[in-house]
């Protein structure tokens, strides 16, 4: 089914040019020139699966909009894409203070946005339709998202575990020498010694509980993660 954006934007010129772009990549899209109008028709059925919103509108802030959108529980989860003429609002913009998920920055190109809109969606996409989650036994990986599941439970792992783990995952089957992940993890810091990988490795284990086992120990040289880890 065709995802629906909502545009939110007074500059019809560009409401018009989006549309037919949009419309040409197979979206449905729908557009409103005034921030009340948006809400109007965000709230309204069916709700967009997207929001493009400019941030400045006639009658009211874009972050207004955004926080009305946000505030209504059935748009509460849509994805917003702030569209802004200067970069320097960017920081607040996609930050807890609006909450918009990403932004572009006036002018953009088309191609620009429609990157920028797939990766949004795909984000915004439960994890069991997702392309680019990785299941490896019972273990689940959005690479892109930064998320970890074990047994569809949530795993919270900090950027460098992340990373740790990414490196085993894509190199499965593969023995990681200690150095080699130092290298490639860490990027060589010359206060770090082989003994700090051991350190994560252990740490990374006991997160993923019973996932921890795919990863195993090479005597003398270092890791390997499974080539097939196994649901038992
Ligand atoms: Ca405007």
């Amino acid at each position: 089914m065709a995802h629906r954006i909502l545009i939110i934007e007074d500059e019809e010129d560009l409401v018009a040019t989006l549309a037919y772009n949009l419309e040409r990549e197979g979206f449905e899209t729908v557009g409103a020139t005034l921030g009340h109008d948006g809400v109007d028709l965000a709230t309204g059925t069916p709700t967009p699966d997207l929001i493009l919103l400019d941030l400045m509108l006639p009658d009211m802030p874009g972050t207004e909009v955004c926080r009305q959108i946000r505030a209504d529980a059935r748009t509460r989860k849509v994805p917003i894409i702030m569209v802004t003429a200067k970069s320097d609002e960017i920081d607040r913009v996609v930050g807890f203070e609006v909450g918009a998920d990403d932004y572009v920055v006036k002018p953009f190109s088309v191609r620009e946005l429609l990157l920028r809109i797939r990766a949004v969606l795909r984000r915004a996409q439960p994890i069991a339709q997702r392309e680019d989650a990785l299941s490896l036994g019972r273990l689940r990986i959005d690479i892109p998202a930064h998320k970890v599941w074990v047994e569809e439970e949530a795993v919270r792992l900090t950027a460098l575990e992340f990373k740790l783990l990414q490196t085993f995952v894509e190199r499965k089957g593969r023995v990681q020498t200690r150095d080699s992940l130092l290298s490639d993890v860490w990027g060589m810091e010359a206060d770090i010694t082989t003994r700090t990988v051991d350190t994560h490795v252990k740490r990374l284990r006991d997160k993923l509980g019973p996932a921890g086992t795919y990863i195993e120990t090479i005597r003398g040289v270092g890791y390997r993660f499974q080539t097939e880890p196994s649901e038992d």
